[in-house]
This record gives C-alpha cells, sequence and structure tokens, in this order.
C-alpha cells in the first residue's frame, strides 16, 4: 500500500536538506575567497607601504590612482593632494620631450627604465631613477621612483676628488721640473760667477774689466736668487733644519720692508713673547714671510695697514698671521691663488709662484697654511707651525770665521764640465790646488793609490756614483778627511748623509768665491 503524500513528502525533504547542502558549500567557497581577496589586498597594501622607493599607479591617461608614503614623503605631499594628479606635471626634466618619450617606449616595450628630475611640493629637485611597467587592461601603469640624491652627491665628489687628485699631480711634477731644470741652471751659473771672481780678481783694481766682472757676479748672484725660488718651491723638505724663534725672522723681515717697499703703507708688527722656538729652513720661511708681505703691499696700492701677528696656537704651535686692508680677493681668485704661475698682476709684475713658494715652505715643515680673503674686505693669511721639539736655541755659528786659511789640497769631483774648468780656477785664486775627476770611481781609485788631500768637495748628484755613494767609502779610506757636499737641491738625503756623517756640510749652489771660502774655513777649522 504506497501513500503517495509521505513519498512526495520525503522527496522535497530531501531536496531542501541538498539545497541547503549546496548553499552552506557556496557560501564556505564565498568566504574563503574573500579571505583570499582580503589576504591579498594586505600583501600589496604591506608591500607599498614597506617600500622605501615610490610607488605610482597611473590610468591610461597618466593620472594617479595610487601612490605609497613613499612617494608622498619623497615630493612632501599629502595622499589626498596626489590622487587625481597628472603625473607629468610633477616631472621637472629641462626636457619635457625627453620623459615623453620614455613613456612612449613603455607604451610599446610594455616596460621602461630612465633618470629624470621630481619637483617637491617646496619647488626643491629630486633626482629619480624610475622603471615604469604597463598594467595588463585597460592602459594604467605602475611606476618605481627611487630617489638618487645621495648617488648623484657621491659621483659629484668624486669627480671633485679626481679633480684635485690630477691638480695635486700636475703641482707635483711641475715641482720636479722646477726642480731639475733649477739643477742644471745652478752648475751654469755656478760656473760663470767662479770665472767672474777669478778674471776679476787678476783685473786692474777699479779698471774696467774688474768692474764688468763685479756685474757678471752680481747678475749670477740674482739669477742663483731665481732659481732658489724655484727650488723652494719644488723642495719637499726644509733646506736648513734648526731651531728659531720665529719672532727675530718677523722682526728682520719688517726691518727689510720698512727700509724698501713700504711708502704708503702702515706696518704693524704684534709679536707675542716666550712663543716656543720653530725648526726648519730660516731662511725660506724668512723668503715665505717677505712674499706675503709683498702681496699685501701690492694688494694695498692706495695705502693700507700691513699687520703681522705670532701667537701660540692650541697644542703648543705658533701661529704666524699677515693681515692687510687691502683689495681682497673675489673666491675665483682665492681658490686658485695657491697655484704656481697663477697671478692676477700684469707681466713683469707678478710671477704668480710667490703663494706656491709659500705653501710648499709651509708643508716642508709641516705646518699648514689658510687664507681668509673678501673683496673689500681685505686678507689674512695664517701659518701655522708646529714647535721644534727640546727649547734651546744654539748659538750661532761664525766664530771660526775669523781666522785665516792656510793653502788646501782640494779633492773636486764632479761631472759637470762647466764646473771642472771653473771651480779649480777659483780654488786657484783662494790659494788652493784643486785635484779634480769628473767620476768617483777615479777619485776613489786615486786615493787608493795614495792620493792626499785636505778637503773633498764633491757634487751629490752625478750620473753613475753620486756624492752619496762616494761619501761613505771615501770615509772608510780617509776617515778625517772633511768633506763639503755641493748641492742645489738639498732634499732629505742630502740632510741625511749631513747628519749621519761626522765632518759634512752642505755647500748651496751656486757659489760665490765668499761662499766657497767660508765653506772651506768651517770644513778645515
Ligand atoms: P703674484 O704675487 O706673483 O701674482 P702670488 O702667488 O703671490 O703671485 O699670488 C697669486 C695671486 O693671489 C695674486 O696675483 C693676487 O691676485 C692674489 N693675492 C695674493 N695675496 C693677496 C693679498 N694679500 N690680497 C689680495 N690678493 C692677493
Ligand atoms: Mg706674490
Amino acid at each position: 500500500v504506497r501513500n503517495p503524500l509521505g513519498t512526495l513528502f520525503r522527496e522535497l525533504k530531501r531536496s531542501e536538506e541538498a539545497l541547503r547542502a549546496s548553499r552552506d558549500s557556496v557560501r564556505r567557497e564565498v568566504e574563503a575567497r574573500t579571505a583570499e581577496l582580503r589576504e591579498s589586498l594586505e600583501l600589496q597594501r604591506g608591500i607599498l607601504s614597506a617600500a622605501m622607493d615610490g610607488i605610482w599607479v597611473v590610468d591610461g591617461d597618466g593620472r594617479v590612482l595610487e601612490v605609497n608614503d613613499a612617494a608622498c614623503r619623497m615630493l612632501g605631499y599629502a595622499r589626498e593632494e596626489l590622487a587625481g594628479a597628472s603625473i607629468s606635471a610633477l616631472d621637472a626634466h629641462e626636457d619635457p620631450q625627453v620623459v615623453a618619450a620614455h613613456l612612449a617606449r613603455m607604451r610599446t616595450l610594455g616596460f621602461e627604465h630612465y633618470e629624470t628630475l621630481h619637483r617637491r611640493k617646496d619647488g626643491v629637485l629630486v633626482p629619480v631613477e624610475i622603471s615604469g611597467a604597463l598594467l595588463p587592461g585597460r592602459g594604467a601603469a605602475v611606476f618605481i621612483a627611487r630617489d638618487i640624491t645621495r648617488r648623484r652627491l657621491a659621483e659629484a665628489e668624486r669627480a671633485t676628488l679626481q679633480a684635485q687628485f690630477h691638480h695635486a699631480q700636475k703641482l707635483e711634477s711641475l715641482g720636479s721640473l722646477a726642480g731639475g731644470v733649477a739643477h742644471d741652471i745652478n752648475n751654469v751659473l755656478a760656473a760663470i760667477s767662479a770665472l767672474a771672481a777669478v778674471h776679476g780678481a787678476r783685473a786692474e783694481a777699479g779698471g774696467r774689466l774688474a768692474r764688468d766682472m763685479g756685474t757678471i757676479a752680481q747678475a749670477c748672484a740674482r739669477g742663483g736668487k731665481l732659481v732658489g725660488g724655484l727650488l723652494a718651491f719644488s723642495r719637499r723638505s726644509p733646506r736648513e733644519d734648526r731651531p728659531f724663534a720665529l719672532g727675530d725672522v718677523v722682526g728682520e723681515v719688517a726691518a727689510l720692508l720698512a727700509s724698501t717697499t713700504l711708502q704708503k703703507v702702515q706696518l704693524k708688527t704684534d709679536l707675542e713673547p716666550g712663543l716656543p722656538p720653530v725648526r726648519g729652513d730660516r731662511a725660506a720661511l724668512a723668503h715665505a714671510l717677505t712674499n706675503l708681505c709683498v702681496n699685501a703691499v701690492d694688494a694695498m696700492p692706495g695705502g693700507g695697514t700691513l699687520a703681522i701677528r705670532t701667537r701660540r696656537d692650541g697644542a703648543g704651535w705658533v701661529r704666524l698671521e699677515v693681515e692687510d686692508t687691502g683689495t681682497g680677493m673675489p673666491p675665483e681668485v682665492l681658490e686658485r691663488a695657491l697655484d704656481p704661475f697663477f697671478t692676477t698682476k700684469d707681466v713683469g709684475k707678478g710671477t704668480g709662484l710667490g703663494l706656491a713658494i709659500v705653501h710648499s715652505t709651509v708643508q716642508a715643515h709641516g705646518g699648514e697654511l689658510s687664507l681668509q680673503s673678501r673683496p673689500g674686505a681685505g686678507t689674512t693669511v695664517t701659518l701655522r707651525l708646529p714647535p721644534a721639539p727640546g727649547d734651546v736655541l744654539p748659538a750661532p755659528e761664525g766664530a771660526a770665521l775669523e781666522a785665516g786659511v792656510r793653502a788646501l789640497q782640494v779633492l773636486l769631483v764632479d761631472d759637470d764640465d762647466l764646473i771642472l774648468a771653473s771651480v779649480p780656477q777659483l780654488l786657484g785664486l783662494l790659494g788652493h790646488e784643486a785635484l779634480t775627476f769628473q767620476r768617483a770611481e777615479d777619485a776613489l781609485r786615486a786615493l787608493d793609490g795614495g792620493l792626499q788631500a785636505d778637503v773633498a768637495v764633491m757634487d751629490l748628484h752625478m750620473p753613475g756614483m753620486g756624492g752619496g755613494e762616494l761619501l761613505p767609502l771615501i770615509r772608510e779610506r780617509r776617515p778625517g778627511l772633511p768633506i763639503l757636499l755641493v748641492t742645489g737641491k738639498a732634499d732629505q738625503g742630502a740632510l741625511d748623509l749631513v747628519a749621519a756623517h761626522e765632518g759634512v756640510r752642505l755647500l748651496s749652489k751656486p757659489f760665490g768665491r765668499e761662499e766657497l771660502e767660508r765653506a772651506l774655513r768651517l770644513a778645515v777649522s
């Protein structure tokens, strides 16, 4: 017996259950999908906010749909201000065509990479590196903008450093060039002045020949000063190395100036008492100070005040200031003032070597130089020098100068024909006899053969065996023989040799009759 109603009821119930089951499964599916979507949106938002680069999403017309925090920070805008803005309005490349071309490439290739400038809200330009990609669909695109300010700064810094390095190298080579040329010119001058002294002494006193020879000797002395200037510029270490009081040097230079160049300029010196002595080449520092004063006087054609001050500086250093109330320097002159051969003065007036020499002298003394100047506000040049170790000033040398000197046998070693043809005559004039050798090896052989000499005069710089190698070999053979090392370029090597051997002195080239006479006296006394 069938119950049709009952059957219908059961089927209804079953399909209702099936419906409920499928509705539940759809709901679960939707829930799962929603959660996935939310996660992916959160991930997207996380990426956008964590990125250090600016990220821009723009529509097909280049209007901003979305930006991240970094983009807002980079350009100084709030998010709302950027929404809907035209991305090309933010670009500040000086040539908009270039940026347009990059965007066109991106439309065809789907991506592009370029550098440009963006303008911040406050107007400042930011260099940026852009990578852009087209999004599939309605022509929207995403741009990632990286701030490359720091990279640009580093590049600029590297370029400046490189330029400075080249500049320093140029100065270095100029210096050694000057040194080399000066060495040769010294030999020429030494020969001329030696022969002038010889013939001047032989000529009738007060006669024309004697006067002319005197003029030649003076001309050589002046040439020697010029060469000395070149050498001072090329020199890396001081010619002399002894302690002295900077105040004394200022006093000397001031006296010299007062009697010569000053005219309309008022000179004031202000010396701090009890300063520690400095160490080095007193003559070179006097020369440097003179150069600074000459510059100051040149800068005050209508008169003014030149002040020279000494002060104790931090850590016991000594400071020397040369201040003028002259024209001052515009920045572009100030920047190049230390360059050799840089001058703003007329031909014949300035050589442009003054400050370059001062600078290298100060460096050779382990000190520092700084310039302060503004147009119309005068110039101050400040030198800082380290104090001499210890506190004692040596007694001046020269006691031995009073005594006369007997006739000497002089062993002369020099490679230069000019020197060999002139110095022996000068020695003869002074009553000595020269035993000349052009090569160090020959001189040694002669000593081995029993040659006797009272003093050796030898060139430090010779091809083949130089004075530096010859010196100890002579010392082995004749331990007590006084030696004069002749050099135009008293570098550290020469000073070391003098320090390492007893009875060795430097004789700087070019030397005249007086210098040679004095050096020989000191050597044999
Ligand atoms: P020079 O004096 O032969 O020109 P320097 O090396 O001594 O060479 O100086 C270089 C340049 O620096 C000068 O030509 C001048 O323009 C500038 N200068 C130097 N010292 C001063 C100063 N005290 N006041 C104004 N300008 C100066
Ligand atoms: Mg000068």
